[in-house]
């Protein structure tokens, strides 16, 4: 296995500045684990970006292959659930952040950390969903166990513009949902409507300090923005409405009051994406793969080669990407 392949490696010098590189490695350079898979499509996700531009400690050990997301095929399996040839998606776990990650032609990982890619979809297509699709869907079911179906009113998404945001609005719309789109880019305003969205909030009117309450606007929301623009959002929700919250675009503070929730019986509903279990993995990918609108998933989508990975890393942190990123290997 001395087969050499490309990979980002970020590593740290002695006064802690990080830098990544593109560098050759072996199989025999990775780090353990039962299945070896080629990786075939990974994406830039905002904590891609965070990571190799290094704004926020999401890099726990160095050096790292950065990259949290990748779908590839098996090509060496000691693990009961695996074999080669079959084709797998992985989203978290800690990868990218403290095991080696999907920006290399490689990876080996635990199988207990895969699932399967679902029929009919490629890897590219999994990967135009991406971590920020998944989470998009794990909020969508999040907001259905809360009882928020489409009868009940809109559903607010923020950085609608985004990843999380343009998949969430696909979602959302195929299921029936009214969506109101919440931008600082008002020059998308006919993208987020083409994906679904109906009303366009500016973003300047939620990311100002909150009211301990205000109208009662959506019954819903999606926010990968946090801080005042989730605090604005909870104000805003109907009564028993509730939010999902899963990003910290904005920041990762909660300037609000605990008015939405004693008076109006508001309910906040935390998303996490790295360590979910394995059965709300599966089930989110299953209707990832069945409700997603093929068309809008290639309208929010654009692939780009590897090499232009560390350029896509400071632009989306930089709030310059729009949708979702792919990158083909
Ligand atoms: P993107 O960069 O694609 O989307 C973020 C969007 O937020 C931007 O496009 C922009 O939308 C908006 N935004 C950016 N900066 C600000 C700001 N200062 N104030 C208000 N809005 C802002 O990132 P992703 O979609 O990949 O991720 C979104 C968030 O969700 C990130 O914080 C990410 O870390 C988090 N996340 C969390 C997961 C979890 O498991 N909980 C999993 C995946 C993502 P617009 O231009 O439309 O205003």
């Amino acid at each position: 296995m001395t087969d050499r392949f490309e990979a980002v490696l970020i590593t740290r010098d002695e006064e802690k500045n990080q830098s990544a590189a593109f560098v050759e490695m072996t199989e025999d350079e990775l780090m353990e684990g039962d299945v070896t898979v080629a990786v075939e499509a990974t994406t830039v996700n905002y904590k891609d970006g965070l990571a190799i531009t290094g704004k926020a400690p999401v890099v726990r050990r160095f050096p790292m292959i950065p990259g949290i997301d990748f779908a590839g095929t098996v090509t060496r399996s000691t693990h009961a659930d695996w074999k080669e040839g079959d084709k797998v998606i992985l989203n978290g776990w800690g990868v990218g952040e403290t095991h080696y990650g999907a920006y290399a032609a490689k990876a080996r990982v635990s199988g207990d950390w895969l699932v399967p890619l679902p029929e009919g979809m490629s890897p590219l297509q999994a990967m135009a969903v991406g971590t920020a699709g998944y989470t998009a869907m794990l909020c969508v079911m999040a907001l259905e166990r809360h009882g928020i179906t489409p009868d009940r009113g809109s559903v607010i998404v923020t950085g609608a513009a985004g990843g999380v945001g343009s998949v969430a609005i696909a979602l959302l719309a195929g299921l029936g949902y009214e969506v109101a789109a919440s931008t600082g880019r008002p020059s998308e305003e006919a993208y987020l409507k083409d994906l679904g969205a109906s009303e366009i909030i500016p973003r300047e009117e939620l990311s100002g300090p909150a009211r301990p309450v205000g109208k009662e606007r959506w019954a819903g929301g999606i926010d990968a923005v946090g801080s005042h623009t989730l605090a604005n959002v909870l104000s805003m929700t109907c009564y028993g409405g509730a939010v999902a919250a899963c990003g910290l675009a904005q920041g990762m503070d909660l300037p609000a009051s605990v008015a939405p929730f004693i008076l109006r019986g508001v309910s906040l509903l935390g998303i996490d994406s790295v360590m979910a279990p394995k059965a709300l993995r599966l089930e989110a990918w299953r209707r990832i793969a069945g409700e997603l609108d093929h068309a809008k998933l290639a309208a929010l989508s654009s692939t780009i080669v590897f090499r232009d990975v560390l350029d896509a890393a400071e632009n989306i942190v930089a709030g310059r990407v729009r949708g979702r990123l792919v990158v083909e290997m």
